[in-house]
Formats: structure tokens, C-alpha cells, sequence
């Protein structure tokens, strides 16, 4: 029998596929860790499922309790699928300008949703500070705080960067990834330079976040915008503390998007922006480390979660990025 033992095993130990037109760019292997064939299709159901069993093991929670967090979207799908394969209730709050998919996946996996207008993290309406107080206000509730619960980047030490160490056969020149709570990027960082110091660890930061001034600069600064989900950082977040960051890149939507569009047209490959601006991260760090280096990154969620924004022509046109060709027709 070849055979997994439960649903929640099925989570991690994810593929780490060589990325043909981006290694070609880089003159280098550039590895991509195909976080989208997790079950909730993306990177954040491992952050969901180390922070219910951190929980359960430090006995916050009671059978049939209740998890509630704030989210853009992928941590609450994670988050549901977990607390339903383990009998728990979820509540997930989200700004209302996310992608209309992620909201209705999260009603259809069951998921209580509440949606919030967007707002400043230091306004008390915004997401994250709704999601406490709804969880201090509920019975047996717990809050699962993904931006400074460590138990999100202990799933990266202890998973991600384990397997990409052992797929890699621990021939890796660097590693780089944007950061939402910079639970990825902290981790993986963390759990690379544990088993070589010389891993070189890139942020790729998205524009509109603060992080790039921070490692460059020391000062958190952020600078434009983006309409990349699920990252673009303003704080340190408890995750980030620590995070051996060696150089950053700052990378436009219009970068990420260019691989998006190339990996789905020329690799068959459908991912969201984050993936494209960790692509567009690793083509930068490759080149930088020189010819022939190894570079890994994460391809963080699946772009079937973006069919009505990042695939869909008025969408783009509206936001000045260009447009497949396909979709002109
Ligand atoms: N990409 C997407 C699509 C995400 O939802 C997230 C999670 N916020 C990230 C990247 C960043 O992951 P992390 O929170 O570990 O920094």
C-alpha cells in the first residue's frame, strides 16, 4: 500500500519543480516549490495547520472550539480545512476588497465570514484587530494571529525548508520569497542557514510594502503600490524577528506579471502574482550569484484564485498591466 494515513498529511511535502524559462533568464537553475498543490492550493495551509496543532499542544483549544482570524483569503482556506478535518469552527475576517474567489471559497468551505472595509493597520476596524476581539469575545475561541504566531514560521523551519534542502541535496546557492506575515521567508531563511550559512537569503519585496528600506535601509518605508494579494509588509512582524535577510529586491507588478504570463503560456504552469514576484526575485538573485547558481522559491498559491482579476482583460486593462494575448481575442 502506497497510501496516506489522513487528509492533514496531505499537507507539505509539495514538489519542487525546475523552472525552465526563468533559469534560461537567470543562466542558473531556478527551483519552484509548488506550494499551490497543497489542499487548500496554497502556501499558507502549512501556517494554518502548525498554528492549530501549537494550540491543541498548548491547550488553548477545546473539542468543537473555534479559530478565528483575520486574513486575506489563503490562510483562512487553510484554516477551514484544517479546523473541519479536526472538528473545529472557523471565523475568518478579510477586507472586502479581496478577490471575489477567495471569498466565496471560504463560504463554501464552511467558513463564518465577516468582511471589513479596508484600513490603515493602526485604524481598530482593520482586519487583523477585528479578528481578536471577535476571538476574545467568543467561547472557546482562538485567535490564530498568523503575523506574530511563531508557530507560523516553525511550519517553514521544521517543513519548507527541510524539503527544499533535501530535494536540493543541500546544493543551494539562495533562496527568496516576498513576505505577507513573512512567515515563509523567516522560516525557510531560518531553516536554510541552519544547515548552510552560505545560503544566500533574498526578500523580494512587492511595491507599496516597507520591508526593502528596511534590510537596505533600516528604515521602514514603503513607496507606490501593488495589487498582489497576500504580501507587502509595513511592520516587523513577531514572525519577521530574526529573519536572516542577506539582500532584497524590489519588484513591480509588471515584473511579476511578465512571469506569470510566461510560466502559464510556455510551462503550463497557473499561479498568482506573489509567484511571479518570487520568480521575478530568483531570475535577479541567480544572476547576482552568478553563472550556474541554484536558487529556490516558493510558487505560492494557484492562479485559479485570481480568474476574476489577474486572468481577466477589463480587470487588467483597468490596472495598466498588459494583457495576454490569448486574452484579447
Ligand atoms: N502569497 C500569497 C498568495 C499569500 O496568501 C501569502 C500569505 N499571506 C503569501 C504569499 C506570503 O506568505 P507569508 O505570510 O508566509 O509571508
Amino acid at each position: 500500500m502506497h497510501t496516506t494515513p489522513n487528509t492533514l498529511a496531505l499537507i507539505g511535502n509539495t514538489p519542487l519543480v525546475l523552472l525552465k524559462g526563468p533559469s534560461e533568464a537567470a543562466g542558473g537553475e531556478i527551483y519552484g516549490k509548488c506550494e499551490f498543490a497543497n489542499p487548500g492550493a496554497s502556501v499558507k495551509d502549512r501556517a494554518a495547520l502548525g498554528i492549530v496543532e501549537d494550540a491543541e499542544a498548548r491547550g488553548l483549544i477545546e473539542p468543537g472550539g473555534c479559530f478565528v482570524e483575520g486574513t486575506a483569503g489563503n490562510t483562512g482556506i487553510g484554516l477551514a480545512l484544517v479546523a473541519n478535518a479536526k472538528g473545529y469552527r472557523t471565523i475568518i475576517v478579510m477586507p472586502e476588497t479581496q478577490s471575489r474567489e477567495k471569498m466565496d471559497t471560504l463560504r463554501a468551505l464552511g467558513a463564518e465570514l465577516v468582511l471589513v472595509p479596508a484600513a490603515p493597520y493602526s485604524n481598530p476596524a482593520h482586519f487583523v484587530h477585528t479578528s481578536r476581539r471577535i476571538a476574545e469575545e467568543t467561547a472557546n475561541a482562538v485567535w490564530a494571529n498568523q503575523f506574530d504566531n511563531i508557530a507560523n514560521r516553525r511550519a517553514h523551519i521544521v517543513g519548507t525548508a527541510e524539503e527544499i534542502w533535501a530535494q536540493m541535496d543541500g546544493r543551494i546557492d539562495g533562496f527568496t520569497c516576498a513576505a505577507g506575515t513573512g512567515g515563509t521567508i523567516a522560516g525557510v531563511g531560518m531553516g536554510l542557514k541552519a544547515k548552510d550559512e552560505a545560503v544566500c537569503i533574498a526578500l523580494s519585496d512587492p511595491h507599496g510594502a516597507a520591508l526593502y528600506e528596511y534590510y537596505a535601509h533600516g528604515e521602514l518605508k514603503a513607496e507606490g503600490s501593488s495589487v498582489a494579494e497576500g504580501i507587502g509588509q509595513g511592520r516587523i512582524t513577531a514572525n519577521l524577528e530574526g529573519a536572516p535577510i542577506d539582500t532584497q529586491f524590489r519588484i513591480s507588478d509588471a515584473e511579476g506579471m511578465e512571469w506569470v504570463t510566461r510560466l502559464l503560456a510556455e510551462e503550463g504552469l497557473c499561479l498568482g502574482l506573489s509567484s511571479g514576484i518570487n520568480v521575478a526575485g530568483a531570475v535577479r538573485l541567480a544572476r547576482q550569484l552568478g553563472p550556474g547558481s541554484r536558487v529556490a522559491t516558493i510558487l505560492c498559491d494557484t492562479g485559479f484564485r485570481y480568474l476574476s482579476t489577474l486572468y481577466n482583460r477589463a480587470w487588467l486593462e483597468q490596472k495598466g498591466l498588459a494583457v495576454p494575448p490569448w486574452l484579447k481575442g
